[in-house]
């Protein structure tokens, strides 16, 4: 029987836990440490920790709650599908019901000629289906040269080794040997970082012109695809200026590279629209789906192919696929979770009520001393931390130790709020509430306050 319980005192939960859990992105001795923060319930927007805290979610978990926790109504899809079909699989000419429902839903919702699912349980694995899918398509095409996939410095786009070397993480390339050979990356569209003295405009251009450039140089009969988050939440939510995307999609467009728009931040109303295709305006030929598919009820994800790549694909027998491509358990509370994001409007009332209300109240927290730049599309949002916001300089110690501090007097005020190196961000669930937004604002503030002391304090300000 398991002993283990809500209610075993919060230090005992948090010794057992570094004993024997070892935690993703973490370092795992701090971890044991300072113990970590044991979360035992959750209802809309709200935390509550083992010791009765109750903590505001700016993150929707990791950007995936769009509906917000605590809706009965994905547990009893669940538990009904898991008493009538608990697992079946999709391989060898087998469907299931929850698979074909779902795929019919996400084919009205996903723009243009978007019309075709492969599943997968993560956009890690889903990314990698998208690797060798388009490598796969360029071959089948005849073009078996076409190979190399293109990617920015920066993006993140899951954490296998195909995914992982997909995204441009540095740190994470570091860490087992990657990227693998046949990706290359280009600069990401961070004019504030990296901007310099251009315009935002020209800058965007210029980023966007590194695509062009790459496939000149690496041959237009090499490259398969180029690989993109509409708006990069990971990186620290880089806004990319409005040039940048209309010149991705004229230079694909041009070469016949293939657009896949990761979509498993952006997408299910993250942006204010259902994809945040739709609000860059994007005409990718792959997405990458996850997170609010299912509002992280169930881990399901996915990519939804062009009537085109699936013709391709669907030629072939394409030797890929997982254990749990289209669970059944997890494609039923998806599509559960698919109508109520659109039967209750929540995506719509989101993209035109609550994310201009959010915008204005984000926008007004750009008045702090230390907030050089506060950026938000839709419900992701950013603050750029700077202790010159004319110059946009950086601070006199190493990158993210005030994005830190900040997002310690976060934790502190119950708010969860992210440090993105000396960004603070936030992606909160779609169902926030005007009163929701309003404390969201005023525990930032506080904590930026205090946060700004101690910059003060310690002579980096
Ligand atoms: N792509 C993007 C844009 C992501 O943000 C993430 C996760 N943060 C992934 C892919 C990987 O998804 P998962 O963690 O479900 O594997």
């Amino acid at each position: 029987m398991n002993k283990i319980s809500n209610h075993l005192p919060t230090a005992e939960l948090q010794a057992l836990d570094a004993a024997h859990h070892v935690h993703p992105f973490s370092t795992q001795a701090e971890l044991a440490e300072r113990g970590a923060r044991v979360i035992t319930r959750a209802d809309g927007c709200w935390l509550t920790d083992s010791d009765g805290e109750t903590i505001l979610d700016a993150m929707a978990g990791l950007w995936c709650v769009n509906i917000g926790y605590g809706r009965d109504e994905l547990a009893e899809v669940a538990a009904q599908q898991m008493r009538e079909l608990p697992y079946y699989n999709t391989f060898f000419m087998t469907t299931h019901v929850p698979v074909i429902a779902l795929s019919k839903k996400l084919a009205e919702l996903a723009p243009g000629n978007l019309n075709h699912v492969m599943y997968s349980s993560s956009g890690s694995e889903a990314n990698d289906t998208n690797l060798r899918l388009v490598r796969t398509y360029w071959a089948e095409k005849g073009k078996p040269e076409k190979q190399v996939i293109i990617s920015r410095w920066n993006a993140y786009h899951g954490s296998s080794v195909g995914s992982g070397s997909l995204g441009g993480m540095k740190g994470m390339h570091a860490q087992g040997g990657l990227p693998i050979p046949g990706i290359h990356h280009i600069d990401q569209p961070d004019w504030w970082n990296e901007g310099g003295d251009m315009s935002p405009e020209d800058f965007g251009l210029e980023r966007a012109q590194q695509l062009e450039k790459a496939i000149l140089e690496l041959g237009e009969d090499k490259v398969a695809a180029f690989i993109a988050e509409p708006i990069q939440g990971a990186g620290g939510v880089i806004v990319p200026p409005a040039t940048y995307w209309p010149e991705i999609q004229r230079i694909c467009d041009k070469y016949e590279i293939l657009l896949i728009a990761d979509e498993v931040i952006c997408g299910f109303g993250r942006t204010g629209k259902w994809f945040g295709s739709e609000t860059v305006g994007i005409r990718p030929d792959i997405m990458t789906i996850a997170k609010g598919l299912s509002s992280g009820y169930q881990p399901i994800g996915g990519s939804i192919l062009s009537d085109e790549v699936a013709a391709v694909i669907g030629a072939t027998e394409f030797n890929h696929g997982y254990t749990y491509s289209g669970h059944p358990v997890a494609a039923a509370v998806a599509l559960e979770n698919l109508r109520i994001l659109e039967e209750e409007g929540v995506v719509a009332r989101f993209g035109a009520q609550t994310a201009p209300y959010l915008k204005e109240k984000f926008q007004s927290l750009a008045d702090h001393p230390m907030v050089g730049e506060a950026n938000i599309v839709g419900g992701m949002g950013s603050l750029a931390l700077t202790p010159d916001k004319a110059s946009r300089a950086k601070f006199a110690a190493p990158a993210g130790t005030v994005g830190y501090m900040v997002r310690e007097r976060c934790f502190a005020n119950n708010l969860v709020m992210r440090h993105v190196g000396d960004r603070m961000i936030i992606s909160p669930p779609l169902v926030i509430t005007n009163e929701e937004v309003d404390t969201l604002i005023e525990r930032a503030r506080l904590s930026l306050d205090e946060a700004y002391e101690k910059v003060k304090a310690e002579g980096l300000f």
